[in-house]
């Protein structure tokens, strides 16, 4: 990947599928596709909710939290009151939940947010919160069968546990062959490097406390258990 592909300024690298319509890193179709099968045969239906995101859409995401049309959470999943909080606030919170244009994991394509269509009650709307990936949650086999059977096709979960960045998220899986090089390649200079004529909002705060952010929330993640399938 290089550098406009790392922080995901243009998609060369990206393959779009159809079924399931899903946009991934080349590399990641048939190793997520095989995930999928063998899913399918424990009878769970392992389906994108999203993956490969773009840096617009990423910088549309943070303006709309920044201004407020999106609501803000603490880490406790509580909303906070938008209009209370300086810019600095406004940043640590967005930062909770989403990740800072050019720094977000899903402009790699090797990251899914994946859910159990098999397992939704009708008119069931996905809200990718932990409480559906917990016991007793809509998503807990699949959640189960993600923590046993993730590494046998490459994948790993980078927010399995908070580490005081961002918050845990089960049904964010990686493909560590292809997040393995983009982590590696990834460095604040790249990051600032595609903020700069970025129309984000708050992007002085974000360009003054880029080491910071990028130590707590880029470089503050959960390691594939077992390299020996890292190309
Ligand atoms: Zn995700």
């Amino acid at each position: 990947m290089n550098e406009l592909e790392l922080t995901r300024r243009t998609r060369t690298h990206i393959e779009q599928l159809e079924d399931p319509r899903v946009a991934l890193h080349r590399e990641v179709v048939e190793p997520f596709l095989a995930l999928r099968d063998a899913a399918s045969r424990a009878g769970l239906d392992v389906t994108p909710f999203s993956a490969f995101r773009d840096f617009q859409s990423q910088t549309q995401i943070w303006n709309r939290k920044f201004r407020g049309e999106r609501p803000l959470y603490d880490r406790d999943g509580n909303p906070r009151d938008h209009a209370s909080l300086n810019e600095e606030e406004i940043v640590e919170a967005i930062l909770v939940w989403s990740a800072v244009p050019g720094a977000s994991r899903h402009h790699w394509g090797s990251e899914i947010d994946v859910y159990d269509r098999a397992a939704m009650p009708e008119n069931y709307r996905v809200k990718l919160l932990p409480e559906e990936y917990v016991p007793g949650g809509v998503f807990e086999r699949l959640a189960a069968w993600l923590e046993e059977n993730l590494q046998r096709f490459g994948f790993f979960r980078p927010y399995d546990q908070d580490r005081g960045g961002v918050y845990p998220e089960p049904w964010h899986i990686s493909y560590a062959p292809v997040s393995a090089r983009a982590q590696a390649a990834l460095s604040v200079e790249v990051i600032a490097g595609a903020l700069q004529d970025a129309d984000l909002l708050g992007k002085q705060v974000v360009l003054e406390r880029l080491p910071l952010i990028y130590r707590q929330y880029v470089a503050n993640v959960g390691t594939p258990p077992e390299p020996q399938r890292l190309a």
